[in-house]
């Protein structure tokens, strides 16, 4: 088939920042040599070209996961075109593309079934998209929104003001001499746009390539501790994907996802609300029945399967049925706290059966995961 024609504006554009990033970056270190001012802005420029693209771009307008103040919607529409990465509603657009035919080579704008390069960058660097580059019919809601698309109709003015400007405004205010403002473009200018691009592009490459899947099986997207660090947060994309709508991607208190913060940070000041969350029932699970199907497909390869198989789903109901009651009882206590009419005995009589659901259904969790475990040794019979 014929490939669609190269987009050289792109090809041109990330070559030459690549090598400008490569080359110019590293030579002004070696011969005049960065300031600590200049690293403190670098660090600074990159969290917020990050955050607006992951907590702005991402959570709040391509998934809608939580509502957020005009004002904080304006810092994030002018921090993504700090980032560079196409207006909020086209990068939104595409992002729900994603989530709704992921890894369909064709249809999934950046598909990791196509290879490592391809969903990484190649598919900006040809004109895949053709006619439909363009098409917001998916993005009705944002069309809607005077800040996407106030950003969307200036987006190349704002790239080039925040891009040139930003770090131009910083060297001249935080700098002594002319060669400083130089290194201030070089590295809060060239370095951060580079790097904020590619590691947003890790979350459609590697994050889809390298890591675990807990959550489901169904799509290639991975769950990888490592790459949190450096996508604020999104690396635990497995749990993302099926569970899109949620405005965290580490679920657990110590997952490094400062955007999940950030965003709880801004709802404590009431600069942000309704954020969704994930009711815990439907994630444990989508958990357990992810290992129940990976279990099964390995235990078919093993003698007695059909017996293995028989307890494993013995103790697969079990643990549904306490993780339910536990869940049912959570919700009752939730209703119970704000039931300012109900007596103080009532409400610690259902604490404590509250603690005791939750430990009866956590040892029925460790007594599944051991099993699992143990049916797939081939010394067991
Ligand atoms: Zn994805
Ligand atoms: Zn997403």
């Amino acid at each position: 088939m014929k490939k669609p024609p190269i987009i050289w504006t792109n090809v041109i554009f990330f070559s030459l920042s690549f090598l400008a990033a490569i080359t110019l970056v590293p030579w002004y270190g070696f011969t005049y040599g960065y300031t600590t001012t200049h690293w403190l802005v670098f660090v600074c420029c990159m969290f917020y070209a990050g955050l607006s693209i992951t907590a702005g771009y991402h959570r709040l307008w391509a998934h809608k996961a939580y509502d957020a103040h005009p004002a904080v919607q304006w810092v994030f529409a002018i921090g993504g075109a700090f980032a560079l990465q196409n207006s909020a509603l086209h990068w939104s657009s595409d992002h729900r593309v994603h989530h709704g035919q992921v890894d369909d080579p064709v249809k999934d704008p950046y598909a990791a079934t196509n290879g490592f390069w391809y969903s990484h960058i190649g598919w900006m660097l040809r004109d895949y998209q053709g006619d439909s580059y363009g098409n917001y019919a998916n993005a009705r809601d944002l069309q809607r929104n005077k800040i996407v698309m106030f950003q969307h109709r200036h987006y190349l003015k704002l790239v080039l003001l925040t891009n040139i400007g930003i770090p131009l405004v910083l060297g001249l205010m935080l700098s002594n001499t002319w060669f400083e403002v130089v290194g201030m473009l070089l590295l809060a200018g060239v370095l951060r746009l580079v790097l904020s691009q590619h590691f947003t592009f890790f979350i459609n490459s590697l994050a889809h390539i390298w890591g675990s899947r807990p959550y489901t099986e169904k799509n290639t997207a991975r769950d990888n501790g490592f790459l949190a660090l450096f996508t604020y947060g999104e690396g635990y994309h497995n749990f993302h994907h099926i569970f899109a709508s949620d405005y965290r991607n580490g679920i657990r208190w110590y997952h490094y996802d400062p955007t999940k913060w950030i965003i709880r940070a801004m709802a404590a000041v009431g600069l942000a609300s309704k954020l969704k969350r994930t009711p815990i029932e439907r994630i444990e699970k989508a958990k357990a029945e992810t290992l129940l199907l990976k279990t099964k497909v390995r235990l078919a390869k093993l003698p007695l399967a059909q017996d293995k198989l028989t307890l494993l789903h013995q103790e697969y109901e079990l643990l549904l049925k306490k993780l339910q009651t536990f869940c049912s009882v959570q919700k009752q206590l939730i209703e119970a706290k704000k039931d300012s009419m109900l007596e103080h005995c009532e409400k610690s009589a259902l604490m404590k059966q509250y603690q005791e659901l939750e430990a009866a259904w956590q040892t029925q969790k460790q007594a599944w995961l051991a099993l699992n475990a143990r049916l797939l040794k081939p010394s067991f019979s």
